[in-house]
């Protein structure tokens, strides 16, 4: 036997068993959001001899080819959205002689000194309630290995699934990643710097069910390629929560000049960004993208006070989400080490919102001011030819 965060694998387990939490609470649409759930989790489990995935009781049952590759499995379906947690399982007619079988042969040759059992009677008709199955096979396996029960803190617990067809045997559960099924929820563009906000943001809305079309904006040959390295390698990273990504890298290099040209240096940022929204905007229109989503936290930097954000906001043709505007620095990088992306976002780059801008931004841009500024830019133009001179790259996971 095998023990892994917190779950134990048998050798010759052949299924699993998938719960789902949020899903579960949707009424008429659940259906929608299961039909979601079973595409991705048989995208994520590419190559490793899954059969089929059936519905079973507000859970799914996955049955593989052969035994289980227990580790791969388990990284795998950690990282889908919608799981709440699953199992490794062995299957059991639902009769209690053979779910004692069962139980007892799950634990030969292991040695622990507590355990407690943990029944799930889904199936009401079968004729023994949760506790009388607790206590019938908690009497059965303290006969056989001498172990006491511990309700609290065992050494081993034993899950039994009672469901109508078949009951189901495991050694423990493994939390899933919660959240609802990407794809489910629709497009988003999102907007990733490098930085460290940008890809929490992007994990936090793909973990709402959005499936993200990814925008970086760069200022090479002005500035070297490493914002560039960074987001490509970001972007490698959160694709395994969605299997496939597109990264459009925009030239902004160009455009920077022509906004230095007309724009005194204060402005200069707040610009910048209303035309990042602005080619984004475009970028969605032809991604059939509905929203478009930023990693801004509220007044962390000059760029993000309430003033700039709304003024920011007013060139953006579409929704923009910020689903960090609440969280402060610190809980953004707990997230950030979390998920794994902190240490690539702190490798150091050159970020194209360094070119050209004074030391202090102004923190309270007016719309009126802006709009007097961008009057010597031809915004259309200047769009187009971010949007018309993309680079895209594309990633996979599973890798074929
Ligand atoms: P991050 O850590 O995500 O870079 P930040 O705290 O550095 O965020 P800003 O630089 O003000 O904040 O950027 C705010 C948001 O604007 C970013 O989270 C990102 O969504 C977007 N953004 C900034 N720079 C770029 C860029 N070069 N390419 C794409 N999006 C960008
Ligand atoms: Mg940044």
């Amino acid at each position: 036997m095998q023990k892994l965060a917190g779950i134990c694998y048998l050798s010759e387990m052949r299924s699993a068993l998938v719960r789902y939490h949020e899903i579960a609470l949707k009424r008429g649409n659940r259906a929608y959001f299961v039909e979601h759930l079973k595409k991705n989790i048989s995208t994520a489990l590419r190559g490793l001899g899954l059969k089929e995935i059936r519905n079973a009781s507000s859970r799914l049952l996955l049955n593989f080819n052969h035994d289980v590759p227990a580790v791969e499995v388990t990284a795998r379906l950690a990282g889908v959205f919608g799981i709440a947690n699953f199992s490794l399982v062995e299957r059991t007619d639902n009769d209690m002689a053979a779910l004692g079988d069962h139980v007892l042969q799950a634990l030969q040759g292991q040695s622990f000194d507590s355990f407690r059992i943990e029944a799930r009677r889904v199936d009401k008709r079968f004729p023994l309630t949760s506790n009388d199955i607790n206590r019938e096979l908690g009497a059965l396996v303290q006969r056989h290995s001498g172990a006491r029960v511990d309700l609290t803190r065992p050494e081993l617990t034993v899950s039994v699934e009672i469901l109508p067809s078949s009951a189901f045997v495991s050694l423990g559960r493994a939390p899933g990643p919660g959240g609802l099924p990407v794809g489910a929820s629709g497009r988003l563009v999102s907007l990733i710097s490098g930085g460290i906000d940008s890809p929490v943001a992007s994990y936090r809305m793909m973990k709402r069910g959005c499936r993200l079309i990814y925008v970086h904006f760069h200022s090479s040959p002005f500035l070297d390629r490493s914002s560039q390295e960074k987001a490509k390698t970001l972007v490698d990273m959160l694709t395994r929560y969605q299997f496939h990504s597109r990264l459009y890298l925009v030239p902004f290099g160009e455009i920077q000049r022509s906004i230095v040209a007309a724009v005194l240096r204060p402005l200069r940022v707040v610009i910048y960004r209303r035309m990042m929204l602005r080619i984004a905007s475009i970028i969605a229109a032809k991604e059939r993208a509905r929203a478009l989503v930023t990693g801004e936290s509220l007044a962390q930097v000059a760029s993000q006070t309430l003033p700039n954000i709304a003024v920011i906001e007013e060139a953006a043709r579409l929704p923009v989400l910020r689903p960090l505007v609440g969280m402060d620095k610190q809980e953004i990088i707990d997230e950030a080490i979390d998920i794994g992306t902190f240490e690539t976002s702190v490798l150091p780059d050159q970020d194209c919102c360094q070119l050209f801008v004074p030391r202090h931004p102004a923190v309270k841009a007016t719309l009126r001011r802006v709009r007097e500024a961008e009057a010597a830019l031809d915004l259309d133009e200047l769009a187009a030819l971010g949007a018309d001179h993309v680079e895209v790259e594309r990633f996979s996971f599973p890798e074929a």
